[in-house]
């Protein structure tokens, strides 16, 4: 075991678990025990909620620059760690050493967009008739509560605490009990760069026990949950009925269409990565692949001989794709693997992988039919299934065939063609000739349908986090 103990950090520090229990925390690269972590419950919530509502005053009351210049200290503090906190995210997750310093380098550019913010977010004068003026304020909320998923903790970590905290609210945040410690490790640096005691709460923890307890406090007064669409039902429920906002972030089955005009050349490699990028377990992986029948062969075999040659293996020695993040994931990919066979699909997976371990190679799965599980559910592995298209009408019906509306590219030299399809495409981001998972810190991200609601990333979550308060003044005598 590498790290020890790691407690909860609540009002500004590092706090022993109420209840005294504590849960392990994994290296998927090999299935051993990275660190101890406080398994929070109610008591742990309350504490952190409680911190929170006292710091909320003072922190709305600063001049956005204020929190802004402690934002770019943080985003300074973070790029001054890379490398330790790039090597601890692949060792709580598997990912692959680039990947991770990738991910690290997003996190910083997440403070930093949100600290340039923090003083030119306001409201506006609205015209009435005279004697009246009347402006709008964009106020904090108060407590916000993040709960995260595990597959990218800095990055869904970061934007989690900077977009709330640069607009005047504090924070309650929950990380994955899969890949908790480098949150923790955020908590610590934003206390180093000044953000004062309870505006930040670190909470670890189960899902069901601290995750539940914070969806359900009576406290917080906005709630953020990217993760799955079961438990993002759950959490809904749960702010219901407080009447606290939620903003969902939930899962995607996002296709990569492919017309005949497409540049392959470039199509193909970003394809592949769109696919393999964090081992398939990104919520706007390009996990379809919708190709038209005048080039469906072609792409296939160009994508399978890409995926031959990419390397498989623990994350630290920092091949193409690293392990899935845990047994019962892999247990999970697999059963949609073998489901594939019993389908009579044509399965393409030639990629060397490790003997042991919860390894699964890049896998082609070639034709897909609409109807099956594979062409619907999230597999969250490296996995694409292929199905062909006749014309841009059924493209789009195909695209479309998803209770999900996450991700989407089109892949066309046809400009008309690629914005039409576009504009059809029901998902929060449509890409054209390109396809961008994970990053994108300006652009506004979210999904349509079962892939939740609301924007993250960009000016648009500054939105969910402020609420209008209009103001009418009489200035006649
Ligand atoms: P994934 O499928 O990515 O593991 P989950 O939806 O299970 O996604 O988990 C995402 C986050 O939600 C994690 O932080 C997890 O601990 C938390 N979580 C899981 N179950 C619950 C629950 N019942 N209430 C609140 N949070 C939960």
């Amino acid at each position: 075991m590498l790290e020890g103990r790691r407690p909860h950090f609540i009002g500004g520090a590092w706090r022993e678990p109420a209840e005294g229990a504590w849960f392990p925390t994994y290296d998927p690269a090999d299935g051993s025990v990275l660190a101890e972590v406080a398994r929070g419950g109610e008591a742990d919530v309350a504490a952190a909620v409680a911190a929170a509502r006292a710091a909320f005053p003072a922190w709305a009351d600063r001049f956005g620059a204020e929190r802004g210049r402690i934002l770019w200290d943080i985003a300074r503090r973070i790029r001054a760690e890379a490398e330790a906190l790039a090597a601890l995210e692949t060792r709580n997750t598997g990912k692959p050493l680039r990947q991770a310093r990738a991910d690290v380098e997003v996190a910083a550019r997440y403070f930093e967009f949100y600290a340039g913010a923090a003083d030119k977010w306001g409201g506006r004068t609205i015209p009435v008739p005279s004697p009246f003026l009347d402006y709008t304020l964009r106020e904090p909320l108060g407590v916000c509560a993040e709960i995260i998923p595990w597959n990218y903790p800095l990055q869904i970590g970061a934007r989690a605490i900077a977009a709330p905290l640069a607009v005047g609210n504090t924070v309650v945040l929950k990380p994955a009990e899969e890949a908790p410690l480098t949150v923790l490790e955020l908590a610590r640096i934003a206390a180093e760069a000044g953000v004062p005691p309870g505006v930040l709460n670190v909470v670890a923890g189960y899902g069901p026990e601290a995750g539940a307890a914070l969806a359900r406090n009576p406290g917080i007064d906005h709630l953020t949950f990217t993760g799955s669409v079961e438990v993002g039902r759950e959490v809904m429920a749960a702010a219901a009925r407080n009447i606290v906002p939620v903003l969902l972030e939930l899962g995607g089955k996002s296709p990569n269409v492919v017309f005949p005009s497409a540049d392959l050349e470039r199509a193909i490699p970003i394809i592949a990565n769109a696919v393999v990028q964090n081992a398939g377990q990104t919520c706007s992986a390009g996990s379809r692949l919708l190709v038209h029948r005048a080039v469906h062969d072609e792409v296939v075999e160009r994508l399978a001989a890409h995926f031959r040659r990419l390397s498989v293996g623990p994350g630290l020695a920092d091949p193409d794709v690293g392990p899935l993040i845990s047994a019962a994931q892999y247990a999970r990919v697999r059963g949609f693997l073998e489901q594939a066979e019993r389908e009579g699909v044509r399965v393409r997976a030639d990629t060397p992988v490790p003997a042991a371990g919860w390894f699964v190679p890049p896998t082609v799965l070639d034709g897909v039919a609409p109807a099956s599980v594979l062409f619907r559910e999230e597999i969250f592995g490296p996995v694409v299934a292929v199905t062909p298209f006749a014309d841009e009408e059924e493209a789009v019906r195909l695209a479309n065939g998803t209770p999900y509306g996450l991700v989407a590219a089109v892949w066309t030299r046809d400009l008309g063609q690629g914005h039409r399809v576009a504009r059809r495409i029901r998902a929060g981001q449509v890409f054209l000739n390109a396809y961008g998972a994970g990053g994108g810190v300006e652009m506004p991200f979210g999904g349509f349908g079962q892939s939740g609601f609301g924007r993250q990333k960009g000016l648009e979550a500054l939105e969910h986090y402020t609420q209008v308060k209009n103001v009418a003044v009489w200035w006649g005598d």
